[in-house]
This record gives C-alpha cells, sequence and structure tokens, in this order.
C-alpha cells in the first residue's frame, strides 16, 4: 500500500504543472478561482463573447457535477472541455493535462481553466497556468482575502465581481483592499459586474497586453 503524503502530491503535481506549461508554449492561460456563485462563469461568458473576434480561445471548465457551465461556454462559440471531478474539489496539473489534450493548443491563444468552485486548495495546486485569476463577489464580505490568503497571495490578477449590488452590502472596499495589498502588491484589481457588463474593459485590456507579451516571449 503506498500512502501518499500532502507533500508529495503536491510535488508530483508540481512536476506534471512544469510539462503543460511546457505543452501550453505560446497560448497565456488564467486559472479562474473563487467561489461557488461568485461569477466566474459570467466573467467567461462575457469575456469570451467580447474577446472571440480578436482571439483564439477555449475553455476548460472543472466542476464536481454536471456539464451545465460547459453548456453556457459552448453557446458563446467557443471549444470547452468539460472536466468532472466526481466530488474532487480542484482541480490537479493532471487532470488539467488529460482536459488539455482534447484541445489543438497549437491553434489557441488564450485558454481559461475555469477552476471548481473553492476558495481554498484549487490555489494550492499549480496547473501550469501563467496566471491564476481570484474572482471574489463582493457579497461574499470584504473579510474573505485576509481570510483565504493563499489564493490572493498567489493571484496574478483579482476580479472584484457584482460590484453592482454595493449599495445592499456592507463591504468595505478599502478595507477589502487594504488586506489584499497586505498579501499581494502587485496584481491588479479589476472592480466590476460581470452580469451587468459593467467595468470589463479593463479586464479586456489587461488580457490583451497579456496575451500579447506571452507571444512575444515565445519569439
Ligand atoms: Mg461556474
Ligand atoms: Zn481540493
Amino acid at each position: 500500500m503506498k500512502v501518499y503524503l500532502e507533500q508529495e502530491i503536491l510535488q508530483e503535481n508540481e512536476h506534471q504543472a512544469e510539462e503543460n506549461r511546457a505543452r501550453f508554449g505560446g497560448v497565456f492561460v488564467v486559472n479562474l478561482i473563487g467561489s461557488p456563485g461568485c461569477g466566474k462563469t459570467t466573467l467567461l461568458e462575457k469575456t469570451l463573447t467580447a474577446l472571440k473576434e480578436e482571439f483564439r480561445m477555449a475553455v476548460i471548465e472543472g466542476d464536481i457535477y454536471t456539464t451545465k457551465d460547459a453548456r453556457r461556454i459552448e453557446a458563446c462559440g467557443v471549444s470547452v472541455v468539460q472536466v468532472n471531478t466526481a466530488g474532487g474539489c480542484h482541480l490537479s496539473a493532471e487532470i488539467t493535462a488529460k482536459a488539455a489534450s482534447n484541445l489543438n493548443l497549437g491553434a489557441l491563444d488564450l485558454l481559461f481553466i475555469e477552476n471548481v468552485g473553492n476558495l481554498v486548495c484549487p490555489a494550492e495546486f499549480d496547473l501550469g497556468e501563467d496566471c491564476k485569476a481570484a474572482v471574489l463577489s463582493i457579497v461574499e464580505g470584504d473579510d474573505k482575502p485576509a481570510k483565504y490568503p493563499l489564493l490572493f497571495r498567489e493571484a496574478g490578477v483579482v476580479v472584484l465581481n457584482k460590484c453592482d449590488l454595493q449599495p445592499y452590502t456592507n463591504f468595505d472596499m478599502d478595507s477589502a483592499l487594504a488586506d489584499l495589498r497586505g498579501l499581494n502588491a502587485s496584481a491588479p484589481v479589476f472592480s466590476l459586474s460581470a452580469a451587468k457588463g459593467e467595468g470589463l474593459d479593463p479586464w479586456f485590456d489587461w488580457l490583451r497586453s497579456a496575451v500579447a507579451e506571452k507571444k512575444g516571449r515565445q519569439t
């Protein structure tokens, strides 16, 4: 019997993540992480619809069960691979490699991986992405960056979603941003409402420069 220690699992994951990174080549890969209901899929729908004439994109959809999110992505006219973890609460580099083998990576500019809705362990597992995008909806509370520091420390970009609901919450933006900056001095933060389509342009521009920068690094 082989008993795996957490550390070994993470080391094996890291090895596979490096292989994924090599395989992704010049594709800019974003790993979207946030709670169930924070708006990851809605953010993707709006992003794919806005950028699909500009970039060749695909999505790996991680869910515990169902193909509901993958159907929503498919309706945007973008290739999607659904992964069901059958109870697993995060994606691993190995699962990501299997999912990515269904995609023609050479024909892509931008790949989104929607992780399983969870603020905790997805942040521990490198999938070989270029960037973790932490998605937090303001209805979850301004204390979340401080309470789930690993994700916000690891994030290359932070999206504060559902900002249109500010009048109905006691979300203290200054307090959330101060905690966030204590953990992560450099990640850009975009306050927006994906559902209402408000404030999305700076996020799109950030993606545009990230894709261009990744391509530039490959040549
Ligand atoms: Mg979703
Ligand atoms: Zn997990």
